[in-house]
């Protein structure tokens, strides 16, 4: 008999979550405590699912059997809270969208580098022929896939917001990149905290099944380490780089990145993580370095955008914390003229205070506030400037680059002060670039 199914929040991954209730026969109300997107109201209006928006009423909630909550709301919430004390079920959609497939998944977290490592583990599946499907917090809402289509198996990104709501949601093969200060007010600015909800990524694994970790990360280690998990564990580890192209998938199997579009130490690891999961998947090793050669990445992240005047421009929009620039600065072979800046998330430079000095020639603080990055950065690099247009940051940058520089965009703050989101941030970027004369 089908439930009563409550969905909280009319987002896109709300919207999934009750498309899929109503799929698989239950009845369903959703409630957004703000205004409800005109084309997610269109959705529900013409799949004829009742909903309610500027606020919830608690007793529709209560009334139902299980409330299905999106990532982007704190179970702190009054809402959630009262519907805990009301003893109602509550859990996350993606924990709603594994207790309805019957596909086999492979779980992708970390702080920085889940949507590359995503993405390219997914090419390496259908390269291969696997009937694989990439959902998440990347591309399409899990439950809004599984709603018209069923794969063998799901590459799915994780966020910490998505994973704090999961209960018996065990992939058969989990990622753990990196766990690094990030999006901490969230978790009371508690780095634990922030860990606890990754480590959720395989609180429900089976011995049968495997987590790739990074063992180079010292906070990765010493979680995964305090983690009650009975899960197999995999490591990457220092010996498994081959200088700064090439890396062991396997003891006998090597990927040369220097013919792929994926610079960095960063992601020399995303490379063997997405590897390693996916032959654990079933891949055939046979066919990774031609896939890996194919692989494009999803733009803002180390994109090279052109060249100008033998000046190189890199489109890295996606850095929005201090580890991202730490792997960008750490990969740039040629001076570099920094443009970085926005809003800050509590930012600590210190790691990155010798990589900044030994290669940035010039920095442009691209903010409305950049009084931190000024303090911090003024002794340390030639030249520093601000200004708060995209046109006039690569104008500025243009002037100061000579033949074989090169002009990098990795922020390490979010966009919101003067954009729209990363990916805005990054086409103002293109486009300040195409501009130049
Ligand atoms: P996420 O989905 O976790 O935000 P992305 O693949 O979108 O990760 O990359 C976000 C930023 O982090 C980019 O600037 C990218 O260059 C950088 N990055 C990618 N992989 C890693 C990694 N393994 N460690 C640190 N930084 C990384």
């Amino acid at each position: 008999m089908g439930l009563r199914v409550g969905v909280l929040g009319g987002g896109i991954s709300g919207i999934g979550a009750a498309l899929l209730a109503q799929t698989k026969g239950h009845e369903v109300w959703l409630s957004d405590a703000g205004k409800i997107k005109e084309t997610f109201r269109r959705t529900l209006e013409i799949n004829k699912i009742p909903f309610e928006e500027s606020g919830h009423r608690i007793e529709k909630l209560v009334a139902c059997d299980l409330i299905v909550k999106s990532p982007g709301i704190p179970n702190t919430s009054e809402v959630i809270q009262t519907l805990i004390e009301a003893d109602k079920e509550v859990i996350g959609e993606i924990e709603w969208a594994f207790r309805n497939t019957k596909g086999k998944i492979i779980g992708i977290t970390g702080s920085n580098g889940k949507t590359t490592t995503t993405s390219l583990c997914h090419h390496f599946l259908i390269s291969a022929g696997i009937k694989a499907a990439k959902v998440g917090n990347v591309g399409e809402s899990f439950c809004h896939y599984l709603v018209s289509s069923e794969a063998d198996w799901y590459v799915c990104e994780l966020s910490s917001f998505q994973l704090e709501d999961v209960e018996t949601f065990h992939p058969a093969v989990a990622v753990l990149l990196n766990i690094t200060p990030d999006h901490l007010d969230r978790y009371q600015y508690s780095l634990d905290r922030y860990a606890e909800a990754k480590l959720k990524i395989a609180k429900a694994m089976t011995e049968d099944e495997t987590m790739v970790y990074n063992a180079m990360d010292p906070v990765t280690v010493a979680k995964v380490i305090a983690s009650d998990a009975e899960v197999r564990l995999n490591s990457i580890r220092e010996t498994d780089l081959l200088g700064k192209d090439k890396v062991y998938v396997t003891s006998d199997i090597v990927l040369d990145l220097s013919r792929s579009g994926l610079m960095g130490r960063h992601n020399q690891v995303n490379v063997i993580a997405a590897a390693r999961a996916a032959v654990l998947a079933g891949c055939p090793t046979s066919g990774l370095q031609e896939a890996l050669e194919s692989f494009v990445n999803e733009p803002h992240r180390m994109e090279v955008v052109g060249t100008h005047q033998e000046v190189t421009y890199i489109n890295d929009s996606k850095a929005t914390n201090v580890d991202a620039v730490y792997y960008a600065l750490e990969a740039m072979q040629h001076p570099v003229i920094w443009i970085a800046g926005g809003q800050d998330k509590g930012n600590d430079y210190e790691p990155i205070l010798t990589l900044v000095e030994n290669k940035v020639k010039a920095l442009i603080c691209l903010g409305i506030d950049n009084k931190k990055l000024n303090e911090t950065f003024s002794t340390k690099v030639n030249y520093t400037s601000e200004t708060t247009t995209m046109r006039e940051a690569v104008r500025r940058a243009a002037s100061h680059a000579s033949p074989g520089d090169i002009v990098l965009l990795s922020p390490a703050c979010a966009s919101f002060d003067l954009f729209k989101n990363y990916e805005d941030r990054g086409d103002q970027f293109k486009k300040a670039v195409s501009e130049l004369e």
